[in-house]
């Protein structure tokens, strides 16, 4: 039995229990969120968000990338956000290695060097810097209204704002 067998079970049981049936596809809060990966971060705990409420969008750091400028483009033009909450958090894998260490680990194993960023970084609050800098200057992102970025303590729960 593999991992995903184990989940489409559990699914059966959210479908007799499901309460988000009928929600419209726009997020009721117009906020979308950008987040880590880490499997130690439920969001919906994390924020008391509900179904219906966000757009969240996750990737390995919680970094900007062009795909993430992509998913929020669409939140903000197709389905009406209009705030972007950054999100990283203490303890986080991609402050465990460095960029050119893993591109030298692909490249050793398969041959090939990836074009693409690592998005690796040392210090988390820098990082979300930068980050809020890449949603405030992207061309794509003009309807933003509001960028707020903030670190999350992974051992409390407690979010820490970054200026
Ligand atoms: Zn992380």
């Amino acid at each position: 039995m593999t991992a995903s067998d184990d989940l489409v079970e559990r699914n059966a049981q959210h479908v007799r229990t499901a309460a988000d049936r009928g929600l419209p596809a726009q997020p009721s809060l117009s906020v979308a969120i950008v987040t880590c990966m880490d499997c130690r971060i439920d969001l919906f705990q994390t924020l008391g968000l509900r179904a219906g409420e966000a757009h969240v969008i996750r990737n390995a750091g919680g970094a900007v990338t062009d795909d993430v400028i992509r998913s929020l483009a669409i939140s903000q033009r197709k389905l009406g956000t209009r705030e972007v909450m950054l999100m990283h958090h203490t303890r986080c894998g991609l402050s465990t290695f460095t960029e050119g260490e893993f591109k030298d680990e692909l490249e050793r194993e398969t041959g090939l060097r990836p074009a693409w960023s690592v998005e690796t970084f040392a210090d988390a609050e820098q990082d979300v810097r930068q980050s809020m800098q890449r949603v405030r200057q992207s061309p794509f992102l003009g309807l933003t209204t509001s960028v707020r970025g903030f670190v999350k303590d992974i051992d409390t729960g407690e979010l820490h704002e970054v200026d």
